[in-house]
């Protein structure tokens, strides 16, 4: 019977690095999911590592597994019974309370790593510390994969049951030479969706909050709208969230959308604004307008979006903040 929030079918979303085998990849995409968690907001999470080494280190500590765990074949599940001769390392991933029990007391892997495999470990640990990314070192986590390669590392909470891993990661160098490709580094993780809202729900963490729309664009006529998906466009290529009229609604339902929508800006296109070639911007926040020109649209409105954002900062004294916070998009085209 599977453990909450583990469900015989899941969603997960992952990350996958391909062709980087030195351990500063591996440091940066347990940095990234520990990034991606803490914007989520997800709290009191522990991190644990181990490495599992190669193929070669895996040879002697194959060895010694199967002798210890000989010596306690009896009191072992079924399923690890079969396991012991064929793979015994996955016994140490087993959930049963018994063989966990006896697993504590057998062989660590991290006795018997190689010395290229160690010197991997030692630098991913180096890196992670340089980072202020916090771990701890746990020789059980095998993860359940016979691919995996080396580095090998969990997300834990103990809010979610007695299985708490939410994200679960490592390196995994041979797989893709194993499903016929060529031989290619590879590290990544995957985070379990139903796993994680559980987390949430159980840390009453809030949802993020929805991108605003930078500027709503109305309409009136067929000319007009035309400009509008134009300039949306446009405004979207760099980053910021545009929207215009394509339901024809009337002018002043648009405007009503807007502001439910929570529209920063808006600005109206008429059959006067396509003939001068400006219109009026209109700070949805504080009321205030500006004349704006269509020719170049999207460069003045951002001029427009930074000096208000500037003006906002001088009176408040908080010069330095991210420009990017505040126009929600990115300028020149970034994010
Ligand atoms: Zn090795
Ligand atoms: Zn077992």
């Amino acid at each position: 019977r599977p453990q909450a929030g583990r469900m015989r079918e899941f969603h997960q979303f992952g990350v996958e690095c391909f062709g980087a085998a030195s351990p500063a990849a591996d440091a940066e995409i347990i940095s990234l999911a520990k990034q991606i968690l803490c914007e989520i907001g997800i709290k009191n999470i522990a991190l644990y590592i181990n490495s599992i080494g190669c193929s070669e280190c895996r040879k002697e500590y194959s060895k010694a597994l199967k002798e210890y765990f000989r010596a306690n074949i009896d009191s072992l599940c079924d399923t690890c019974k079969d396991r012991l001769e064929r793979n015994p390392m996955r016994i140490l991933d087993c959930k049963s309370p018994a063989d966990k029990e006896i697993a504590k007391g057998a062989p660590k892997i991290l006795d018997y790593l190689c010395e290229d495999c160690s010197a991997h470990f030692e630098l991913v640990k180096k890196y992670l510390t340089a980072n202020n990314v916090e771990f701890t070192v746990n020789p059980a986590i095998v993860r359940g994969l016979d691919y995996y390669t080396r580095t090998v590392f969990e997300f834990v909470s103990n809010e979610i049951g007695a299985q708490g891993t939410v994200c679960g990661g490592g390196r995994y160098d041979g797989l893709i030479e194993e499903m016929g490709g060529k031989p290619t580094a590879a590290c990544g993780f995957g985070l379990g969706i139903e796993r994680l809202l559980l987390l949430m729900d159980a840390q009453q963490t809030a949802f993020p909050e929805r991108k605003k729309c930078d500027i709503f664009i109305g309409s009136m006529g067929e000319n007009e709208n035309l400009k509008a998906s134009q300039l949306a466009t446009d405004l979207r290529n760099e980053g910021l969230a545009a929207q215009f009229d394509t339901v024809g609604r009337s002018l002043k339902a648009q405007m009503k959308y807007a502001d439910k929508i929570g529209s920063l800006y808006t600005m109206v296109i008429g059959t006067n604004e396509l003939e001068i070639g400006k219109a009026v911007l209109k700070n949805m926040t504080d009321g205030t307008t500006e004349e704006i020109e269509l020719d170049g649209f999207t460069d003045k409105f951002q001029s427009v979006v930074i000096k208000q954002a500037m003006s906002g900062f001088e009176s408040l004294g908080l010069e330095g903040i991210d420009i990017n916070d505040i126009l929600g998009g990115g300028i020149n085209g970034n994010n």
